[in-house]
């Protein structure tokens, strides 16, 4: 059933399995759910292994599945054709191109490929290329190969765009001036689906985040309520005669006051600290529980 508004991305019980009948087989994605909606940016989370770069490659039409539901920008990757292709934009994990041309020859030569390209001088500039724009790709630094690869993929100004760990090599600075470009394509109404390893970088870009791990998703939600309302409880914890204490306690005042009331003539709670946790505490207990509740459990 379509939802209201046909989002850009349906995925229903997809599987891949990997592997043969002697060397044995594994399920690299096992019955996985996913709904992108129109203009919404989501990041894919997941540890290595997880099966994010086996989805995102079936989405792309570059590898075939097994089974399950997909439907990306209204038809089926899988028979999907060339004009299909020109609404996407695809930034891989590795392109490697060791290309003679230029960066500005290689921008304007894709451009070409599509009916409503962006500039491709903007696009460099977009990337942070405009100094670079008449050196010879296999001149670049890795981080500079990584900007082109993004700017590869946004040229044609897509509808939907995958970005496979874009930000892999960057520097600090780099990483925060693609997130500045992430947020411009955002606003001219770009639909991306991000996968990345960096917590930081969900939580800045995603409106939702989807964590998978064993080829299934474990949670799913906006970066600041994923986990639940009991996952960002704060945490007060203070030192008690050379042992760390802790409680996690919606009242974090309320323990405070207890503490100082407790306190010495001085009045000070040793090591006292209140914190919440961050996304990427919520992030590593939702694996780890992830990985108690697989213990056991059957693939259908
Ligand atoms: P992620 O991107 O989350 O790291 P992948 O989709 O790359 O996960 O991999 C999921 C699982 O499938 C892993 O166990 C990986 O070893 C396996 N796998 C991925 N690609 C292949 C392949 N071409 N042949 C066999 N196994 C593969």
């Amino acid at each position: 059933m379509q939802t209201p508004g046909s989002p850009a991305v349906r995925v229903r019980g997809l599987r891949k399995r990997y592997g043969n009948s002697r060397a044995g087989f594994k399920d690299a994605v096992a019955g996985l759910d996913l709904d992108v909606a129109r203009g919404e940016i989501v990041a894919v989370l997941g540890p290595n292994g997880a099966g994010k770069t086996t989805t995102v490659e079936i989405l792309e039409g570059f590898r075939d599945r097994d089974d399950g539901e997909v439907v990306v920008l209204g038809e089926d990757p899988r028979q999907a054709g060339r004009a299909w292709r020109a609404r996407i934009g695809v930034v891989m994990q590795e392109s490697g191109d060791m290309s003679e041309l230029t960066v500005a020859e290689k921008v304007r030569s894709t451009a070409a490929y599509y009916p409503d390209a962006r500039d491709p001088a903007e696009v460099i500039a977009a990337v942070g290329l405009t100094e670079k724009a008449r050196s010879r790709m296999r001149g670049l630094s890795g981080g500079q190969q990584r900007r082109l690869d993004v700017a590869l993929g946004i040229v044609g100004r897509p509808e939907l765009l995958f970005l496979d760990e874009p930000t892999t090599g960057f520097d600090p600075q780099a990483r925060r001036s693609f997130w500045d470009l992430v947020t411009g394509l955002r606003s001219d109404g770009t639909t991306i689906l991000l996968t990345t390893h960096y917590l930081d970088e969900a939580a800045q870009l995603a409106d939702r985040v989807i964590v998978v791990r064993d080829g299934e998703v474990v949670a799913e939600g906006p970066p600041d309520t994923l986990g639940g309302p009991g996952a960002r409880t704060p945490v007060v914890a203070w030192d008690d005669g050379g042992v760390r204490r802790t409680e996690q306690t919606d009242r974090p005042t309320a323990v405070v006051a207890r503490l100082i009331a407790a306190a010495g003539p001085d009045g000070e709670v040793p090591g006292l600290s209140v914190s919440r946790p961050t996304l990427e505490d919520v992030y590593l207990s939702l694996i780890g529980e992830a990985s108690t509740n697989d213990d056991g459990k059957e693939a259908a």
